[in-house]
């Protein structure tokens, strides 16, 4: 049985902050305000797995109340969404995702957070999509004051 999943999120930027995207620590002025690392793109790409198997959301398994997940490094929640896909007797067979940012460049690191998101999954590097484009200059994230990210994740569960 084929099943897909999607994952939105957003987080704002903050002067003070590391910028971290896929788990790759990218020098910028700003960096993504959260509870956890916030990750914009890792926290996407989690809810469409968890999306995928009819599992809630990143907020149910990691709720930002919890002292726990401070700063937590968001790989840990992807460790935890391939767990419950493993948990179904399931296999994730690729994931897609589209970083939204006005700045700085992505292009250059997209490698490394895919080895990261892979590795996090324990899928192929080449079963992750990473896109990036900008806003445009429109809206919030085209005025720089915060990302998006976008995802969509492939299971095949048993029948
Ligand atoms: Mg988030």
């Amino acid at each position: 049985m084929n099943r897909v999943g999607i994952g939105y999120d957003v987080h704002r930027l903050k002067k003070g902050r590391a910028l971290i995207l896929g788990g790759v620590e990218i020098p910028h002025n700003t960096g993504l305000d959260g509870h956890s690392d916030a990750d914009v793109l890792m926290h996407a790409i989690c809810d469409a797995v968890l999306g995928a198997i009819g599992e809630g959301d990143i907020g149910q398994f990691f709720p930002n109340t919890d002292p726990q997940w401070r700063d937590a490094p968001s790989k840990v929640f992807l460790e935890e969404a391939a767990r419950q896909v493993a948990k179904q007797n399931g296999k994730l067979v690729n994931v897609d995702s589209m970083l939204i940012a006005e700045e700085p460049k992505i292009g250059p690191h997209i490698e490394a957070m895919k080895t990261n998101i892979a590795s996090a999954l324990g899928i192929p590097a080449d079963s992750v999509g990473i896109k990036a484009t900008t806003n445009e200059t429109m809206g919030f994230a085209g005025r720089g004051e915060g990302m998006a990210a976008h995802a969509v994740a492939s299971v095949q569960l048993p029948d």
